[in-house]
Protein backbone atom coordinates (compact mmCIF):
# COMPACT_ATOMS: atom_id res chain seq x y z
CA UNK A 1 0.00 0.00 0.00
CA UNK A 2 3.25 2.26 0.49
CA UNK A 3 4.84 3.53 -2.17
CA UNK A 4 9.03 3.00 -1.95
CA UNK A 5 11.29 5.84 -3.28
CA UNK A 6 15.29 4.76 -3.21
CA UNK A 7 17.90 7.35 -4.22
CA UNK A 8 21.90 6.46 -4.16
CA UNK A 9 24.98 8.68 -3.21
CA UNK A 10 27.83 6.64 -4.77
CA UNK A 11 31.50 8.03 -3.77
CA UNK A 12 34.15 6.39 -5.63
CA UNK A 13 37.68 6.88 -5.15
CA UNK A 14 38.73 8.16 -8.21
CA UNK A 15 42.51 6.07 -9.19
CA UNK A 16 44.35 8.91 -9.96
CA UNK A 17 48.33 8.63 -8.54
CA UNK A 18 48.33 12.07 -6.48
CA UNK A 19 45.07 14.04 -4.75
CA UNK A 20 43.00 16.18 -6.56
CA UNK A 21 44.05 19.52 -5.90
CA UNK A 22 47.81 18.55 -4.29
CA UNK A 23 50.39 16.36 -5.23
CA UNK A 24 50.36 14.24 -2.36
CA UNK A 25 50.37 10.73 -3.06
CA UNK A 26 47.17 9.03 -2.88
CA UNK A 27 46.96 5.28 -1.98
CA UNK A 28 45.23 3.21 0.73
CA UNK A 29 47.55 1.33 3.64
CA UNK A 30 50.60 3.92 3.47
CA UNK A 31 52.05 4.71 7.19
CA UNK A 32 49.32 6.68 8.65
CA UNK A 33 49.85 11.08 7.43
CA UNK A 34 52.78 10.04 5.66
CA UNK A 35 51.12 11.48 2.30
CA UNK A 36 50.32 15.03 3.44
CA UNK A 37 51.02 18.68 2.50
CA UNK A 38 50.33 22.08 3.65
CA UNK A 39 47.78 22.23 0.76
CA UNK A 40 45.51 18.70 1.96
CA UNK A 41 46.13 20.06 5.56
CA UNK A 42 44.66 23.67 4.66
CA UNK A 43 47.62 25.86 5.96
CA UNK A 44 46.60 29.31 5.63
CA UNK A 45 47.38 30.61 2.29
CA UNK A 46 48.31 27.43 0.73
CA UNK A 47 46.62 27.08 -3.48
CA UNK A 48 44.69 24.24 -4.77
CA UNK A 49 45.66 22.88 -8.02
CA UNK A 50 42.96 20.97 -10.50
CA UNK A 51 44.77 17.24 -10.58
CA UNK A 52 43.44 17.12 -14.61
CA UNK A 53 42.95 13.44 -14.82
CA UNK A 54 40.65 13.38 -11.93
CA UNK A 55 38.16 16.02 -13.99
CA UNK A 56 39.07 13.51 -16.82
CA UNK A 57 38.18 10.26 -15.17
CA UNK A 58 35.25 12.32 -13.26
CA UNK A 59 33.94 13.25 -16.37
CA UNK A 60 34.66 9.96 -18.33
CA UNK A 61 31.95 8.21 -15.35
CA UNK A 62 29.37 10.78 -15.77
CA UNK A 63 29.75 10.16 -20.23
CA UNK A 64 29.65 6.27 -19.27
CA UNK A 65 25.93 7.27 -17.29
CA UNK A 66 24.74 9.20 -20.26
CA UNK A 67 24.62 12.55 -18.14
CA UNK A 68 25.38 15.86 -19.88
CA UNK A 69 29.01 17.71 -19.17
CA UNK A 70 28.58 21.09 -19.36
CA UNK A 71 30.31 24.14 -20.95
CA UNK A 72 31.46 25.51 -17.89
CA UNK A 73 31.71 23.51 -14.51
CA UNK A 74 33.38 24.89 -11.30
CA UNK A 75 34.11 23.90 -7.50
CA UNK A 76 32.01 25.15 -4.37
CA UNK A 77 33.56 25.23 -0.52
CA UNK A 78 31.13 23.11 1.46
CA UNK A 79 31.71 24.28 5.45
CA UNK A 80 31.44 22.51 8.28
CA UNK A 81 33.52 21.18 10.78
CA UNK A 82 34.60 17.72 11.26
CA UNK A 83 38.07 16.95 12.87
CA UNK A 84 38.98 14.75 9.81
CA UNK A 85 38.59 17.40 8.05
CA UNK A 86 41.54 19.97 8.23
CA UNK A 87 39.96 22.76 6.61
CA UNK A 88 37.27 23.08 8.02
CA UNK A 89 35.51 23.41 4.52
CA UNK A 90 35.26 20.62 1.73
CA UNK A 91 35.98 21.33 -1.88
CA UNK A 92 33.30 19.85 -3.55
CA UNK A 93 30.62 20.82 -6.67
CA UNK A 94 27.21 22.46 -5.97
CA UNK A 95 25.88 24.81 -8.82
CA UNK A 96 27.19 23.22 -12.00
CA UNK A 97 28.91 19.62 -11.49
CA UNK A 98 30.90 17.87 -14.13
CA UNK A 99 27.81 15.93 -14.97
CA UNK A 100 24.31 16.13 -15.05
CA UNK A 101 20.90 14.58 -15.94
CA UNK A 102 22.01 10.95 -16.62
CA UNK A 103 20.58 7.66 -16.58
CA UNK A 104 21.56 4.28 -16.42
CA UNK A 105 19.99 0.98 -16.98
CA UNK A 106 19.90 -1.75 -14.40
CA UNK A 107 19.09 -5.01 -15.32
CA UNK A 108 19.48 -8.72 -13.88
CA UNK A 109 17.34 -11.43 -11.92
CA UNK A 110 14.23 -10.39 -13.52
CA UNK A 111 14.95 -6.50 -12.36
CA UNK A 112 15.12 -4.29 -15.54
CA UNK A 113 14.49 -0.69 -14.37
CA UNK A 114 15.96 2.85 -15.44
CA UNK A 115 17.77 4.88 -12.85
CA UNK A 116 17.97 8.56 -13.75
CA UNK A 117 21.54 10.17 -12.59
CA UNK A 118 21.05 13.00 -11.28
CA UNK A 119 24.82 14.30 -11.58
CA UNK A 120 28.28 13.46 -10.66
CA UNK A 121 30.38 16.00 -8.69
CA UNK A 122 34.05 15.63 -8.29
CA UNK A 123 35.32 16.22 -4.32
CA UNK A 124 38.13 15.61 -1.96
CA UNK A 125 37.59 13.28 0.33
CA UNK A 126 38.03 13.57 4.28
CA UNK A 127 40.58 11.80 6.17
CA UNK A 128 39.98 8.92 8.40
CA UNK A 129 39.61 8.46 12.14
CA UNK A 130 40.35 5.66 14.27
CA UNK A 131 38.37 5.33 17.24
CA UNK A 132 40.54 2.94 20.19
CA UNK A 133 39.70 3.14 23.59
CA UNK A 134 39.14 6.42 25.00
CA UNK A 135 41.26 8.50 22.30
CA UNK A 136 40.54 9.01 18.71
CA UNK A 137 43.09 9.10 16.27
CA UNK A 138 43.22 11.02 12.93
CA UNK A 139 45.22 9.77 9.52
CA UNK A 140 45.04 12.50 7.06
CA UNK A 141 46.13 10.29 4.00
CA UNK A 142 42.64 10.33 2.83
CA UNK A 143 42.14 13.61 3.27
CA UNK A 144 42.47 15.63 -0.42
CA UNK A 145 42.05 12.27 -2.36
CA UNK A 146 39.82 12.25 -5.41
CA UNK A 147 36.33 11.08 -4.98
CA UNK A 148 33.72 11.45 -7.25
CA UNK A 149 30.13 11.49 -6.07
CA UNK A 150 27.15 9.79 -8.28
CA UNK A 151 23.91 11.00 -7.30
CA UNK A 152 21.06 8.97 -8.99
CA UNK A 153 17.07 10.71 -8.34
CA UNK A 154 14.83 8.15 -6.06
CA UNK A 155 13.56 6.00 -8.61
CA UNK A 156 14.44 2.52 -6.56
CA UNK A 157 11.90 0.53 -5.24
CA UNK A 158 13.84 -1.96 -2.96
CA UNK A 159 16.94 -2.70 -1.91
CA UNK A 160 17.65 -5.29 -4.17
CA UNK A 161 17.52 -3.02 -7.14
CA UNK A 162 19.60 -0.65 -5.17
CA UNK A 163 22.14 -3.73 -4.91
CA UNK A 164 21.87 -4.05 -8.53
CA UNK A 165 22.50 -0.85 -9.07
CA UNK A 166 25.56 -0.63 -6.92
CA UNK A 167 26.93 -4.04 -8.18
CA UNK A 168 26.16 -3.04 -11.66
CA UNK A 169 28.41 0.51 -10.85
CA UNK A 170 30.96 -1.14 -9.39
CA UNK A 171 31.85 -3.43 -12.33
CA UNK A 172 31.29 -0.32 -14.67
CA UNK A 173 33.62 1.81 -13.10
CA UNK A 174 36.25 -1.18 -12.79
CA UNK A 175 35.48 -1.71 -16.42
CA UNK A 176 36.92 2.14 -17.43
CA UNK A 177 39.62 1.64 -15.09
CA UNK A 178 38.93 4.74 -12.97
CA UNK A 179 38.19 3.01 -9.48
CA UNK A 180 39.18 -0.05 -8.04
CA UNK A 181 35.83 -0.77 -7.04
CA UNK A 182 36.92 -2.28 -3.06
CA UNK A 183 34.50 -1.38 -1.16
CA UNK A 184 36.42 -2.86 1.53
CA UNK A 185 38.88 -0.92 1.68
CA UNK A 186 36.29 1.89 1.41
CA UNK A 187 37.22 2.84 -2.20
CA UNK A 188 33.10 2.86 -3.31
CA UNK A 189 31.07 3.64 -0.42
CA UNK A 190 27.20 4.32 -0.93
CA UNK A 191 24.53 6.63 1.34
CA UNK A 192 21.29 5.24 0.75
CA UNK A 193 18.48 7.72 0.96
CA UNK A 194 14.63 5.81 1.45
CA UNK A 195 11.00 7.42 1.94
CA UNK A 196 7.44 5.81 2.09
CA UNK A 197 4.51 7.30 0.97
CA UNK A 198 1.14 6.11 0.01
CA UNK A 199 0.64 5.55 -3.51
CA UNK A 200 0.59 7.97 -5.38
CA UNK A 201 0.99 11.29 -2.95
CA UNK A 202 4.72 11.74 -4.14
CA UNK A 203 8.07 11.30 -2.02
CA UNK A 204 8.04 11.29 1.82
CA UNK A 205 10.24 12.09 4.80
CA UNK A 206 13.52 10.52 3.86
CA UNK A 207 16.19 8.63 5.89
CA UNK A 208 20.20 8.47 5.11
CA UNK A 209 21.59 5.46 5.72
CA UNK A 210 25.31 6.38 5.61
CA UNK A 211 28.46 5.02 4.72
CA UNK A 212 27.44 1.63 3.30
CA UNK A 213 30.66 -0.39 2.34
CA UNK A 214 28.97 -3.45 0.71
CA UNK A 215 26.39 -4.32 -1.79
CA UNK A 216 24.68 -6.69 0.46
CA UNK A 217 24.64 -3.88 3.41
CA UNK A 218 22.84 -1.48 1.16
CA UNK A 219 20.28 -4.22 0.42
CA UNK A 220 19.88 -5.30 3.89
CA UNK A 221 19.71 -1.75 5.79
CA UNK A 222 17.01 -0.28 3.26
CA UNK A 223 15.17 -3.52 3.36
CA UNK A 224 15.26 -3.04 6.94
CA UNK A 225 14.29 0.89 6.97
CA UNK A 226 11.09 -0.21 4.59
CA UNK A 227 10.00 -2.36 7.16
CA UNK A 228 10.39 -0.18 9.84
CA UNK A 229 9.26 2.79 7.92
CA UNK A 230 5.57 1.06 7.50
CA UNK A 231 5.56 -0.16 10.60
CA UNK A 232 5.65 3.57 11.49
CA UNK A 233 3.28 4.62 9.29
CA UNK A 234 0.85 1.78 10.14
CA UNK A 235 0.70 3.15 13.29
CA UNK A 236 0.12 6.58 12.83
CA UNK A 237 3.24 8.11 13.58
CA UNK A 238 5.38 10.59 11.59
CA UNK A 239 8.67 9.51 10.15
CA UNK A 240 11.50 12.45 11.40
CA UNK A 241 14.04 13.14 8.34
CA UNK A 242 17.37 11.60 10.27
CA UNK A 243 20.84 9.73 8.95
CA UNK A 244 20.46 6.87 10.55
CA UNK A 245 23.79 4.54 10.68
CA UNK A 246 23.40 0.25 9.91
CA UNK A 247 24.67 -2.05 12.37
CA UNK A 248 25.91 -5.07 10.83
CA UNK A 249 26.34 -7.04 14.29
CA UNK A 250 22.38 -6.11 15.05
CA UNK A 251 21.29 -5.97 11.43
CA UNK A 252 19.20 -3.09 12.03
CA UNK A 253 19.73 1.15 11.35
CA UNK A 254 19.78 3.19 14.46
CA UNK A 255 20.02 6.82 14.57
CA UNK A 256 22.80 8.72 13.97
CA UNK A 257 21.72 12.65 13.63
CA UNK A 258 18.70 14.83 12.34
CA UNK A 259 20.51 15.96 8.85
CA UNK A 260 21.25 19.16 7.95
CA UNK A 261 20.15 21.35 4.90
CA UNK A 262 21.81 22.04 2.13
CA UNK A 263 21.52 25.65 3.01
CA UNK A 264 23.47 24.79 6.44
CA UNK A 265 26.87 23.93 4.38
CA UNK A 266 26.74 28.19 3.07
CA UNK A 267 28.14 26.85 -0.29
CA UNK A 268 29.98 29.44 -2.02
CA UNK A 269 32.60 29.80 -5.18
CA UNK A 270 36.00 28.14 -4.54
CA UNK A 271 37.61 31.38 -5.10
CA UNK A 272 41.54 29.61 -5.53
CA UNK A 273 40.03 27.29 -8.27
CA UNK A 274 38.96 28.79 -11.91
CA UNK A 275 35.89 27.73 -13.72
CA UNK A 276 36.47 24.56 -15.61
CA UNK A 277 35.97 24.89 -19.51
CA UNK A 278 36.29 21.63 -21.26
CA UNK A 279 37.42 21.99 -24.60
CA UNK A 280 37.17 19.78 -27.55
CA UNK A 281 40.94 18.49 -26.76
CA UNK A 282 39.77 17.51 -23.09
CA UNK A 283 36.47 16.02 -24.29
CA UNK A 284 38.08 13.54 -27.04
CA UNK A 285 40.39 12.62 -24.42
CA UNK A 286 37.54 11.16 -22.02
CA UNK A 287 35.86 9.73 -25.02
CA UNK A 288 39.10 8.07 -25.74
CA UNK A 289 38.45 6.21 -22.28
CA UNK A 290 35.07 4.87 -23.05
CA UNK A 291 34.94 1.42 -23.48
CA UNK A 292 31.67 -1.71 -24.32
CA UNK A 293 30.04 -1.51 -20.34
CA UNK A 294 29.59 -4.56 -18.41
CA UNK A 295 25.98 -4.75 -19.33
CA UNK A 296 26.18 -4.55 -23.07
CA UNK A 297 28.91 -6.34 -23.70
CA UNK A 298 26.66 -9.17 -22.03
CA UNK A 299 24.02 -8.48 -24.08
CA UNK A 300 26.26 -9.14 -27.26
CA UNK A 301 27.94 -12.17 -25.60
CA UNK A 302 24.56 -13.68 -25.10
CA UNK A 303 23.01 -12.73 -28.65
CA UNK A 304 26.32 -13.24 -30.75
CA UNK A 305 27.61 -16.37 -29.11
CA UNK A 306 24.44 -18.15 -28.31
CA UNK A 307 25.28 -18.31 -23.77
CA UNK A 308 22.64 -18.05 -21.46
CA UNK A 309 21.83 -15.07 -19.23
CA UNK A 310 23.81 -16.05 -16.52
CA UNK A 311 26.72 -17.73 -18.43
CA UNK A 312 27.31 -14.21 -19.81
CA UNK A 313 27.50 -12.53 -17.12
CA UNK A 314 29.55 -14.05 -14.99
CA UNK A 315 31.80 -13.51 -18.15
CA UNK A 316 31.06 -9.91 -18.07
CA UNK A 317 32.03 -9.78 -14.39
CA UNK A 318 35.23 -8.81 -15.03
CA UNK A 319 36.62 -7.09 -18.52
CA UNK A 320 39.86 -9.02 -17.95
CA UNK A 321 37.96 -11.86 -17.82
CA UNK A 322 35.73 -10.97 -20.92
CA UNK A 323 38.54 -10.08 -22.81
CA UNK A 324 40.33 -13.28 -22.45
CA UNK A 325 37.32 -15.10 -23.28
CA UNK A 326 36.24 -13.63 -26.64
CA UNK A 327 40.00 -13.98 -27.54
CA UNK A 328 39.79 -17.41 -26.97
CA UNK A 329 36.78 -17.74 -28.58
CA UNK A 330 38.52 -15.63 -31.99
CA UNK A 331 41.53 -18.17 -31.63
CA UNK A 332 39.75 -21.50 -32.06
CA UNK A 333 37.39 -20.30 -34.51
CA UNK A 334 40.90 -19.65 -36.06
CA UNK A 335 41.63 -23.04 -35.37
CA UNK A 336 38.40 -24.12 -37.28
CA UNK A 337 35.80 -24.27 -34.89
CA UNK A 338 31.86 -23.13 -36.15
CA UNK A 339 31.78 -20.14 -34.17
CA UNK A 340 28.68 -21.13 -31.61
CA UNK A 341 30.79 -24.30 -30.91
CA UNK A 342 33.90 -22.89 -30.33
CA UNK A 343 31.91 -19.94 -27.82
CA UNK A 344 30.17 -23.03 -26.01
CA UNK A 345 33.25 -25.18 -25.35
CA UNK A 346 35.30 -21.92 -24.18
CA UNK A 347 32.51 -20.76 -22.12
CA UNK A 348 32.06 -24.32 -20.50
CA UNK A 349 36.27 -24.46 -20.09
CA UNK A 350 36.09 -20.89 -18.75
CA UNK A 351 33.36 -21.10 -16.27
CA UNK A 352 34.62 -24.31 -14.68
CA UNK A 353 37.65 -25.48 -14.93
CA UNK A 354 39.94 -22.09 -15.58
CA UNK A 355 37.28 -20.38 -12.79
CA UNK A 356 38.52 -23.23 -10.47
CA UNK A 357 42.27 -23.28 -11.11
CA UNK A 358 41.62 -19.14 -10.53
CA UNK A 359 39.99 -19.69 -7.21
CA UNK A 360 42.29 -22.32 -6.01
CA UNK A 361 45.49 -20.60 -6.97
CA UNK A 362 44.24 -17.31 -5.06
CA UNK A 363 44.66 -15.81 -8.50
CA UNK A 364 42.33 -12.34 -9.02
CA UNK A 365 40.44 -12.97 -11.94
CA UNK A 366 41.48 -9.58 -13.18
CA UNK A 367 44.83 -11.27 -13.74
CA UNK A 368 43.42 -14.13 -16.08
CA UNK A 369 45.54 -12.21 -18.90
CA UNK A 370 48.58 -13.06 -17.10
CA UNK A 371 47.81 -16.56 -17.10
CA UNK A 372 50.46 -18.93 -18.46
CA UNK A 373 47.26 -21.20 -19.43
CA UNK A 374 46.48 -18.40 -22.30
CA UNK A 375 43.16 -17.73 -24.27
CA UNK A 376 45.63 -19.24 -27.08
CA UNK A 377 46.07 -22.29 -25.66
CA UNK A 378 42.68 -22.88 -24.00
CA UNK A 379 41.59 -22.10 -27.86
CA UNK A 380 43.86 -24.88 -28.88
CA UNK A 381 42.76 -27.46 -26.26
CA UNK A 382 39.46 -27.06 -27.15
CA UNK A 383 40.05 -27.13 -30.79
CA UNK A 384 41.99 -30.33 -29.68
CA UNK A 385 38.79 -31.98 -28.23
CA UNK A 386 36.78 -30.51 -30.46
CA UNK A 387 38.26 -32.67 -33.21
CA UNK A 388 38.84 -35.63 -31.08
CA UNK A 389 42.60 -35.32 -30.45
CA UNK A 390 42.81 -35.86 -26.92
CA UNK A 391 39.73 -37.35 -25.21
CA UNK A 392 37.60 -34.66 -22.82
CA UNK A 393 38.84 -36.59 -19.57
CA UNK A 394 41.99 -36.60 -20.35
CA UNK A 395 41.96 -32.44 -21.35
CA UNK A 396 41.11 -31.64 -17.86
CA UNK A 397 44.45 -32.99 -17.18
CA UNK A 398 46.28 -31.59 -19.54
CA UNK A 399 44.23 -28.13 -18.67
CA UNK A 400 46.18 -28.26 -15.60
CA UNK A 401 49.77 -29.32 -16.86
CA UNK A 402 50.03 -26.26 -19.49
CA UNK A 403 49.07 -24.38 -16.32
CA UNK A 404 51.88 -25.93 -14.31
CA UNK A 405 54.07 -26.41 -16.71
CA UNK A 406 53.83 -23.56 -19.14
CA UNK A 407 53.69 -25.93 -22.24
CA UNK A 408 51.64 -25.95 -25.33
CA UNK A 409 48.17 -28.22 -24.99
CA UNK A 410 49.85 -29.90 -28.39
CA UNK A 411 53.24 -30.37 -27.14
CA UNK A 412 52.19 -31.65 -23.82
CA UNK A 413 49.67 -34.41 -25.09
CA UNK A 414 52.16 -35.74 -27.12
CA UNK A 415 55.13 -35.70 -24.51
CA UNK A 416 52.53 -37.64 -22.17
CA UNK A 417 51.35 -40.01 -24.74
CA UNK A 418 47.70 -38.37 -23.82
CA UNK A 419 46.30 -38.39 -27.81
CA UNK A 420 43.01 -39.99 -28.35
CA UNK A 421 43.13 -43.16 -29.83
CA UNK A 422 40.16 -43.48 -32.80
CA UNK A 423 41.83 -46.77 -34.41
CA UNK A 424 39.25 -49.16 -33.82
CA UNK A 425 41.40 -52.41 -34.02
CA UNK A 426 43.00 -50.51 -30.77
CA UNK A 427 39.91 -50.14 -28.93
CA UNK A 428 38.74 -53.79 -30.02
CA UNK A 429 41.43 -55.04 -28.14
CA UNK A 430 40.92 -53.64 -24.76
CA UNK A 431 37.38 -54.15 -25.12
CA UNK A 432 38.15 -58.02 -25.66
CA UNK A 433 40.43 -57.48 -22.38
CA UNK A 434 37.62 -56.26 -20.63
CA UNK A 435 35.45 -58.81 -21.65
CA UNK A 436 37.58 -61.38 -19.90
CA UNK A 437 37.91 -60.04 -17.10
CA UNK A 438 34.51 -58.80 -16.68
CA UNK A 439 32.93 -61.84 -17.41
CA UNK A 440 30.30 -61.53 -15.00
CA UNK A 441 29.04 -58.18 -16.21
CA UNK A 442 28.64 -59.14 -19.58
CA UNK A 443 26.70 -61.91 -18.59
CA UNK A 444 24.36 -60.20 -16.33
CA UNK A 445 24.01 -57.43 -18.92
CA UNK A 446 22.86 -59.77 -21.78
CA UNK A 447 20.56 -61.49 -19.67
CA UNK A 448 19.08 -57.60 -19.42
CA UNK A 449 19.24 -57.33 -22.63
CA UNK A 450 17.30 -60.29 -23.13
CA UNK A 451 14.66 -59.70 -20.55
CA UNK A 452 14.48 -56.16 -22.02
CA UNK A 453 15.41 -54.13 -18.68
CA UNK A 454 16.78 -51.60 -21.34
CA UNK A 455 17.82 -49.67 -17.15
CA UNK A 456 19.74 -52.19 -16.55
CA UNK A 457 21.81 -52.59 -20.09
CA UNK A 458 22.51 -49.07 -20.16
CA UNK A 459 24.39 -48.65 -16.31
CA UNK A 460 25.69 -52.11 -17.17
CA UNK A 461 27.32 -51.24 -20.28
CA UNK A 462 28.63 -47.98 -19.19
CA UNK A 463 30.18 -49.66 -16.54
CA UNK A 464 32.17 -51.58 -19.50
CA UNK A 465 32.48 -48.82 -21.52
CA UNK A 466 34.45 -47.14 -18.59
CA UNK A 467 36.54 -50.32 -17.76
CA UNK A 468 37.38 -49.99 -21.33
CA UNK A 469 38.38 -46.52 -21.22
CA UNK A 470 40.58 -47.16 -17.87
CA UNK A 471 42.18 -50.18 -19.46
CA UNK A 472 43.71 -47.45 -22.27
CA UNK A 473 44.50 -45.06 -19.89
CA UNK A 474 41.45 -42.82 -20.81
CA UNK A 475 42.76 -42.37 -24.41
CA UNK A 476 40.00 -44.32 -26.18
CA UNK A 477 37.37 -42.47 -27.84
CA UNK A 478 34.31 -43.00 -25.36
CA UNK A 479 32.13 -42.54 -28.41
CA UNK A 480 34.18 -45.78 -30.73
CA UNK A 481 34.15 -47.47 -27.14
CA UNK A 482 30.69 -46.98 -26.91
CA UNK A 483 29.75 -48.48 -30.22
CA UNK A 484 31.25 -51.89 -29.77
CA UNK A 485 30.46 -52.19 -25.98
CA UNK A 486 27.16 -51.62 -27.70
CA UNK A 487 27.79 -54.03 -30.64
CA UNK A 488 29.74 -57.24 -28.64
CA UNK A 489 26.53 -57.53 -26.43
CA UNK A 490 24.23 -57.68 -28.88
CA UNK A 491 25.89 -60.96 -30.64
CA UNK A 492 27.06 -64.60 -29.31
CA UNK A 493 30.35 -65.62 -29.02
P1 LIG B 1 20.14 16.18 0.65
O1 LIG B 1 20.00 17.63 0.40
O2 LIG B 1 19.63 15.72 1.95
O3 LIG B 1 21.49 15.65 0.31
P2 LIG B 1 19.16 15.55 -1.92
O4 LIG B 1 17.91 16.14 -2.44
O5 LIG B 1 20.45 16.14 -2.38
O6 LIG B 1 19.12 15.50 -0.38
O7 LIG B 1 19.15 14.04 -2.33
C1 LIG B 1 20.12 13.14 -1.91
C2 LIG B 1 19.68 11.76 -2.35
O8 LIG B 1 18.47 11.40 -1.72
C3 LIG B 1 19.42 11.62 -3.83
O9 LIG B 1 19.92 10.37 -4.26
C4 LIG B 1 17.92 11.66 -3.93
O10 LIG B 1 17.47 10.86 -5.02
C5 LIG B 1 17.49 11.04 -2.64
N1 LIG B 1 16.20 11.58 -2.16
C6 LIG B 1 15.87 12.86 -2.05
N2 LIG B 1 14.64 12.98 -1.53
C7 LIG B 1 14.20 11.71 -1.29
C8 LIG B 1 13.01 11.17 -0.74
N3 LIG B 1 12.01 11.94 -0.29
N4 LIG B 1 12.91 9.83 -0.66
C9 LIG B 1 13.91 9.04 -1.08
N5 LIG B 1 15.05 9.50 -1.59
C10 LIG B 1 15.20 10.83 -1.69
ZN1 LIG C 1 48.80 17.22 -0.08
MG1 LIG D 1 22.62 16.34 -1.37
Amino acid sequence: MYQTFIGLEVHIHLLTRSKVFCGCRSAFGDEPNSNVCPVCMGYPGVMPVLNIEAMRMGCLVARALNCRIPEKTWFERKQYFYPDMPKNYQISQFASPLGQEGWVEVEGGGVKKRVRIRECHLEEDAGKMIHTGTVSLLDYNRAGVSLLEIVTEPDMESGEEAELFVQQLRRAVRYLGVCDGNMEEGSLRADANVSLNLAGQGLGKKVEIKNLNSSRFIRLGLNYEIKRQSAMLDAGRTIVQETRLWNENRDETAPMRTKENAQDYRYFPEPDLPVFTPDEDFLKSVDAGLVELPLPRARRIEADYGLNEEQAFLICEEKALADYYESAVEEAVKLGLEQKDAALRVANRLLTEVKHILSREKIEPARIGELRLSSHRLAELTALVACGKISNKNAKQALEAVFAEDKDPATLIKERGWEQINDPAVISEAVKQVWEAEAETVASARAALEAGNQKKVKSLSAYLVGKTLAATGGRASPEIAGAQVEALLRVDD
